[in-house]
């Protein structure tokens, strides 16, 4: 199955820290020979390049990898992305829309409008303008195109909870555009894929609380939460099944929280 990844070019969003991270340590650990390109984007360029060595020094030098500084909560910054990428690595083969945040738990009413907006341009509309970026690469292909968009959304999503009403809705809004996507390229080679984790320790844990360790660590109180690698093998496993095997929709528990 590894095979499949032989010459592919991936970009992946929010690959500074968490899921992100990991997913790009995956990929290039499975691909054989790590013949593969990494496009590696986020806000914090520095942390890209400590990412990009990383991979270097566990994988060697075969794959290639480019950090690119990209914030998908600006539509303007989105359009210039690929038209900004080197030749060689435009030729993109699969999305993976990992970026996203929370803004703390707050009860609705509390919420202030640049914590919302924050969170519906990252996690909704980012994710929907980087899609759009790359379908028109995706669609030049035989057959109606190919190319596998992958979407991070939550449990939250599917399970709102007190205090998150808006990051809740915001998953929501990630798993509908998701599924109606799917049905839009049904005739095609193009795969969009859905996987919803539930809780995996990140730097997201402690943010969500606006920095309180002690209060994100609570939250894990007797229990043991997924590790970003848990996440970074199911998104692995989905692009590298067999063009016609679509792993549509996944939810990814630690056992505790099933
Ligand atoms: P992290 O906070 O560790 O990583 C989030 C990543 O998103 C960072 O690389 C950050 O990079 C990037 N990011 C944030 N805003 C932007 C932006 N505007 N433009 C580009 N990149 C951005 O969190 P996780 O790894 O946990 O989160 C990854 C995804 O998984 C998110 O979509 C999250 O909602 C989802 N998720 C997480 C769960 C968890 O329990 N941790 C559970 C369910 C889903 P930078 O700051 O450098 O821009």
């Amino acid at each position: 199955a590894a095979k499949r990844l032989e010459g592919k070019t991936i970009v992946i969003t929010g690959a500074s820290s968490g899921i992100g991270r990991s997913t790009a340590l995956e990929f290039a650990r499975t691909a054989p020979n790590n013949k593969l390109k990494l496009v590696l984007t986020a806000r914090r360029i520095e942390v890209l390049h400590e990412v990009a060595a990383e991979i270097r020094k566990e994988v060697g030098e075969g794959v290639e990898v480019l950090p690119v500084q990209l914030d998908v909560s600006s539509p303007d910054a989105v359009r210039g992305f690929i038209p900004g990428l080197p030749e060689a690595f435009r030729d993109i083969n699969v999305l993976v829309n990992n970026a996203g945040l929370v803004k703390g738990v707050a009860q609705a009413p509390s919420i202030a409008e640049e914590d919302i907006n924050i969170m519906f341009q990252t996690n909704v509309t980012g994710l929907i303008n980087m899609t759009q970026a790359v379908l028109p690469i995706f669609k030049a292909r035989p057959d109606g195109g190919a190319g596998d968009i992958i979407n991070i959304g939550s449990i939250a999503g599917r399970e709102p909870y007190a205090g998150g009403s808006i990051y809740c809705a915001t998953k929501a809004a990630v798993r509908s555009f998701t599924d109606s996507l799917r049905k839009e390229l049904v005739a095609t080679r193009i795969r969009v894929i859905g996987v919803d984790p539930g809780q995996v320790e990140t730097e997201f844990s402690v943010v969500r609380f606006y920095g309180d360790k002690a209060k994100a660590d609570a939250v894990y109180a007797g229990c043991e939460p997924l590790t970003p690698d848990d996440i970074a093998e199911v998104i692995v496993f989905a692009a590298t099944r067999r063009e016609n095997v679509v792993v549509a929709d996944t939810l990814v528990y630690p056992s505790h929280q099933a």
